[in-house]
C-alpha cells in the first residue's frame, strides 16, 4: 500500500513577498487526480474483496488553488473506495476471493471435458467420473446436462484449457497440481486405458498448470500404475 486516505494533492505553496496579508496571493504546485476506471480487487487493508478507482495524476501550476498551467504526469495509483487506501496498479495481480472460489471449478469443467471430449464422451463411468469431479470442486448442483451443455460448448468453440488452468495454477502448490492432474487421469481411465489422445489431452492439462514434461509423464504413469492395480 502506498498512503492512507489523506491528500490527494501534494504541492508547494508560497506567500507573496509583497503581500500586505502575507497569504493573500498564493501560487505554486499542485497534483490533480482524475479517475480513469473502476473494478474490484483485493484490499490488504480491509482485508477482502473492494471495488476501486484507478487514479492518475497530473502535476499542475496553481495560483489560488486554480490550475493555470498543466505540467507533467505524478503517478497513478488505485484507490480503494472503502478505506481510501492507495495502492500501486501491480496489486490488481493478486486475485481476489471472487477469483480464487471460482478458479477451481473453471479449471477443472476446462479439464474434465477437455478429457471427456480427447476419449468417448458418451461413456457413462467417465461421464460420472467428470460430474464428481466438477461438484468436488465447488458447483454442488452440477449434473449430467450441465455436462452435456458444456460438452457441446466445448466441442464447438474448441475449449480453452489455458486461461482457466493458469489462473488455477497460480493459487496451486506443485502437490496439488499433481493431485489435481491424476484427477483428470482418472476421468480418462474410467472407460479404460487411456488412448494417445487422452495421453495427449493429459500432457496439455499439465503444461497448462506449469508442470514439465518429464513431471507430467510421472504423475500419469503413476495414476495409470494404481487404476491397474486396484
Ligand atoms: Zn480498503
Amino acid at each position: 500500500m502506498i498512503g492512507g486516505p489523506g491528500r490527494s494533492e501534494d504541492g508547494l505553496k508560497f506567500a507573496w513577498p509583497g503581500s500586505l496579508e502575507g497569504d493573500m496571493l498564493i501560487f505554486g504546485l499542485r497534483v490533480c487526480f482524475r479517475t480513469i476506471g473502476h473494478g474490484e480487487f483485493h484490499c490488504q487493508r480491509c482485508g477482502g474483496d473492494r471495488q476501486y478507482r484507478h487514479r492518475v495524476g497530473r502535476r499542475w501550476f496553481h495560483i489560488f488553488y486554480i490550475p493555470v498551467v498543466r505540467l507533467d504526469k505524478a503517478g497513478e495509483h488505485l484507490q480503494c473506495t472503502t478505506c481510501g487506501g492507495r495502492y500501486r496498479t501491480g496489486v490488481l495481480a493478486v486475485p481476489t476471493a471472487a477469483q480464487m472460489e471460482a478458479a477451481l471449478p473453471a479449471g477443472t469443467l476446462a479439464a474434465a471435458t477437455c478429457m471427456l471430449l480427447a476419449g468417448d464422451p458418451a461413456s457413462g463411468p467417465a461421464r460420472r467420473r467428470a460430474v464428481d469431479a466438477v461438484r468436488s470442486a465447488g458447483l454442488a448442483g452440477y449434473d449430467e446436462s450441465a455436462l452435456e451443455e458444456d460438452l457441446v460448448q466445448s466441442a464447438v468453440t474448441g475449449g480453452d484449457i489455458a486461461a482457466p488452468l493458469n489462473a488455477l495454477a497460480a493459487q496451486l502448490a506443485v502437490p496439488a497440481r499433481e493431485w489435481f492432474l491424476a484427477d483428470v487421469v482418472r476421468i480418462g481411465l474410467a472407460d479404460g486405458q487411456l488412448t494417445d489422445d487422452e495421453r495427449l489431452a493429459a500432457r496439455q492439462v499439465a503444461a497448462n498448470l506449469g508442470l514439465t514434461a518429464a513431471h507430467a509423464y510421472g504423475v500419469i504413469t503413476m495414476t495409470e500404475e494404481g487404476a491397474t492395480a486396484e
